[in-house]
């Protein structure tokens, strides 16, 4: 039954870490723009969630879809670091002293490329300039292959408090498919130093759909994951999209698991994962009962941005880095991609903008339902409705159609008061929003192409 629904519903769309999604963000959404919401902002009640994006890596893993640069030379990342400190306390002045950072996320790339020294001087000047929560969430991806001691230290010096874990997958043959050569002993050694330092919230990523994967490798692969205990899990699908990754060309299309395979990979680690104690968070998440984040679930205040799920929805990023996307209730913007676009604009003392977009009321009416359903696994109509003033039924007929073919396919449980994610339909969650996203209605040659949903 449920290879059918795949090969039916495995199609392309977004993975809603945003609406209005990264492709419909334009260039009339520009500096001048962004600098005034943040100028409108500066006293806003909203506390900050802050992102930094550091984007080197030592190698390049054939399957990324990060924006990032693969160098062995490290002074590109000092002359990063120069424009990096630079638009942090450019916006840092436009942002009062009382607005509280209450998370705080270093993303790549890789930020462990830095040095630890480095580690300390970023942290340094982002403290300085921000008022950093005193029980802030801090957290930072982490590569093992080319981590030290002297990395965890200074992560856990400037008061990190979550890494997340690359590790994606422990055959061999898988690793050298895309080019991520890490040894099972390497990841436990690199574990045991995280622990050691006191890191008791440690995430792995594992990635479903690379070359050469099978049900029995990844057995192995989530055996010895799950016995180093991590607190969450995170499971992402390859997203396979050459046309705008070419590297990923490198990865043979004939070595990725079939439809079928993927789909006894999601039904074992759903399986693998429960029995290990750990609950399945809306779209890729796993975490242990006790965990915030499970928590926040049950009490349907999780919310979903860039970074992922998050416990902190009442917060407005401000993200600094080549292609970084901040966002305010209101907007989305993004910085350039290039390195030496983004260097060049800080040198001419501007921010780095790219592209963004002013959210209108209809599209945050839209963002709540996909928002809902990504991270409650339900929608209840009467209190959404009474929320935007709208009746459900009415304003959302055309998604309730779609939805009800949907629900002949027992993806979803249509009621007079609720809509409702059944089991079978949580790994159909992209599929489920779409037909929230007016985006996609538009005609279909202005339309970007996505990733396949499953
Ligand atoms: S380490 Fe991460 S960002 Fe760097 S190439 Fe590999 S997947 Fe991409």
């Amino acid at each position: 039954m449920e290879l059918a629904l795949l090969e039916k519903y495995s199609k392309a769309g977004p993975r809603y870490t945003s609406y209005p999604t990264a492709p419909y963000f334009t260039g009339q959404f520009g500096e001048r723009q962004w600098l005034d919401e943040l100028r409108q902002g500066r006293e806003a009640a909203r506390d900050l969630s802050l992102y930094v994006h550091i984007p080197f890596c030592d190698t390049l893993c054939y399957y990324c879809g990060c924006n990032m640069v693969a160098t062995r030379n490290y002074d590109k990342a000092r002359d990063y670091l120069t424009a990096l400190f630079q638009e942090i306390d450019r916006v840092a002045e436009l942002t009062s002293a009382r607005r509280v950072v209450r998370q705080l996320h270093w993303g790549g790339g890789t930020p462990t490329y830095l040095h630890p020294e480095d580690i300390r001087r970023l942290f340094a000047q982002l403290a300085g300039r921000f008022s950093i929560g005193a029980d802030a969430e801090i957290s930072c991806e982490i590569d093992p292959r080319e981590l030290t001691r002297a990395h965890v230290q200074a992560l856990r010096d400037c008061g990190f408090n979550r890494v997340s874990l690359g590790v994606q997958d422990l055959n061999d043959q898988v690793q050298r498919a895309v080019n991520r050569i890490q040894s099972e002993s390497l990841i436990r050694e690199v574990f045991g130093w995280l622990r050691d330092a006191g890191f008791d919230s440690i995430n792995i990523d594992l990635m479903v759909g690379l070359p050469h994967q099978t049900a029995a490798s990844y057995k192995e692969t989530l055996d010895k994951i799950v016995a180093l205990n991590p607190d969450r899990l995170a499971i992402f699908n390859y997203a396979h999209v050459p046309w705008m990754k070419k590297h990923q060309t490198l990865i043979v299309e004939a070595d990725l698991p079939s439809l079928s395979t993927r789909l006894a990979l999601q039904q074992q680690i759903m399986a693998a994962l429960t029995a290990a104690g750990y609950v399945y968070i809306g779209m890729d998440h796993y975490a242990k009962h006790d965990d915030e984040i499970v928590r926040a679930q049950q009490e349907k205040t999780l919310y979903r941005n860039f970074q992922g799920y998050t416990t902190h929805k009442h917060c407005d990023i401000y993200a600094f880095g080549a292609s970084a996307i901040s966002q305010t209730d209101d907007v989305y913007v993004q910085n350039v991609k290039k390195l030496a676009d983004y260097q060049r604009l800080i040198g001419e003392g501007r921010l780095p903008v790219e592209r963004g977009l002013r959210v209108s009321r209809e599209d945050k009416l839209r963002r709540d339902a996909i928002t809902r359903l990504m991270c409650d696994l339900e929608v209840d109509k009467a209190r959404f409705g009474a929320q935007w003033g709208i009746d459900f039924d009415t304003y959302f007929s055309d998604a309730l159609e779609e939805l009800s073919a949907m629900a002949r396919d027992g993806l979803v449980e249509l009621t007079a008061d609720k809509i409702i994610v059944t089991a079978v339909g949580r790994i159909f969650l992209r599929n489920i929003a779409m037909p929230f996203d007016a985006y996609l209605k538009q005609s279909s040659d202005e339309q970007p192409r996505f990733s396949k949903t499953v």
